[in-house]
Parts: structure tokens; sequence; C-alpha cells
């Protein structure tokens, strides 16, 4: 297959490709974006706690129906049980669907010109003079510049230690308030990190965990 060309070739399409992309293909620059699943979003890495104000300094107002859940304040829960309570509803926190989010970001990209290749990974680069040449699974780029955006696997390739072992679920359970997030300290279950639980509404939950040098799937399941 002939080489394509590109200005610039992004390797990712979650949430920093994605952006990326949308900026970079609304100033007509001629974009390709490598994503290796054969759907945005999926599997789902993120559990879309964020500020309103950190999305709108990317320039991103979320559509209605990303918007899972609103949040108005966080319980802080120590090893020995004791609780700080904190109000955040000055803050603007919502729990953001992020297949739904990325899948929409998608479409800005795309509509501003930028291609998009799923199921498609990218294996390398080289570089011929000024070009750099991309390899992917299913093409070769000729390219300006290529962008890394392959988050925390292409970090694991470089660096095998100090990364956060972390494991996901979502539950129907009762015990939670459905505006509060609840994060818990325990330096045998998540050294390094905490267990939190963010509500989708008062009968859903996304529940995860994080820590170092942790089984995290068996860590959440004692949780
Ligand atoms: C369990 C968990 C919960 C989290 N919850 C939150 C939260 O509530 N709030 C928050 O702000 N952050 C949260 N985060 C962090 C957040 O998920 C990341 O900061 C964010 O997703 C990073 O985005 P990214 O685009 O840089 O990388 P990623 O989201 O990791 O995306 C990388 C993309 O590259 C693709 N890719 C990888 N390798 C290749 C390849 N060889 N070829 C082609 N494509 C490839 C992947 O399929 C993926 O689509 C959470 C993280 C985890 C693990």
């Amino acid at each position: 297959m002939k080489p394509e060309n590109k200005d610039v070739v992004i390797a990712g399409g979650s949430i920093s490709g994605l952006l990326c992309a949308r900026e970079l293909s609304q100033n007509n620059h001629n974009i390709t974006i490598l994503e290796e699943h054969d759907k945005i979003g999926v599997p789902e890495k993120c559990d879309g706690l964020i500020s309103v104000n950190a999305l709108s300094s990317l320039g991103v107002i979320p559509n209605k129906k990303t918007i899972q859940n609103k949040i108005t304040g966080a319980r802080f829960f120590s090893p020995s049980g004791k609780l700080i309570d904190i109000d955040s509803s000055n803050l603007d926190i919502i729990v953001l669907d992020r297949k739904e989010f990325d899948n929409e970001l998608s479409e800005i990209a795309i509509r501003n010109g930028a291609q998009l290749m799923k199921s498609t990974s990218f294996v390398k680069t080289n570089h011929n003079n000024s070009e750099i040449i991309v390899h992917s699974s299913q093409n070769q780029f000729h390219c300006k510049y290529f962008v890394d955006a392959m988050g925390i696997s292409s970090l694991m390739k470089k660096q095998k230690f100090g990364i956060l072992q972390a494991a996901k679920y979502i539950i129907e359970a009762d015990w939670f308030e459905s505006n509060k997030v609840d994060l818990y300290f325990n330096q045998q279950l998540s050294p390094g990190f905490f267990t939190w639980v963010i509500p989708i509404n008062e009968n859903l939950a996304k529940v995860g965990i994080a820590g170092y040098g942790i089984n995290s799937f068996n860590n959440l399941d004692y949780f």
C-alpha cells in the first residue's frame, strides 16, 4: 500500500489525542489519528470526575448527555475511620460518561477534517531526512510531526516501575450519598493512593482503587 502524506499523525484516540486533533484540524492541518481499538472510549479507562472549569480551560463544554451526575462534596475516610466531610458545591464538579465524551470529541475532530483510523495500532516511527515515517498495523504515513497520545501504555514501555495499578467497577448499592464522592485511605489496600466511590445516581456508583504493587482487582473485591 502506498504511504500516505500527512502533516501530523497522532497515535491514541482518547482525550489527549482527540483534543490535539481538534486543535490542529481546525487550523487546516492534515491529521490522522490512529486508535488501536475498534470503538472510541472503549474500554473506558476513567471514572470521569472532573471540574467544569478544567474542561472549559480546554475549550470544551460537555454536552448534557455526557454528564452523568453533579457532585457537591467529598468525604475522606482515614484508616482509623475518621471522617472529613467537605463541601464543593461552588466548584462545579461533574461526573462524565467518558465513552460518550470521547465520542463527542472524535466527532468534532472528524467534522474539522481529521481522519480517524480505528482498529489501527501504532507500531513504530523512524526518520527519513526531515520526514517522520510512522508505521501502523494498516499503513505507513510520511508526516512532519508525530504525537504520542497513547497514555499509560506508552509510559509503561518506557518506565517499568512507579506505575499505579488500578481497577474499577460499577456497583449497585444504597450505602453511598448520591452527590458525594467517597475517598478511603488505607496503606495496605491502596498504598500510595486510595479507593474511591463516585456516584452516578442514587443506586449506581463507580468504585475504583489504585495503589503501588497491588493486585488491584483482588483489593477492590476485598474493599
Ligand atoms: C481507573 C481509572 C480511573 C480514572 N478516573 C479519573 C477521573 O475520575 N477523573 C480524571 O480526571 N481522570 C481519571 N483517570 C485518569 C484519566 O483516565 C487519564 O488521565 C486520561 O484518560 C488520560 O488520557 P490520554 O488521552 O492521555 O490517555 P488514555 O486515555 O490512556 O488513552 C490512550 C489511547 O491510546 C490508545 N492506544 C494505546 N496504545 C496504542 C497503539 N499502539 N496504537 C494506537 N492506539 C493506542 C488507547 O487505546 C487509548 O485510546 C482515571 C484513570 C484510571 C486508570
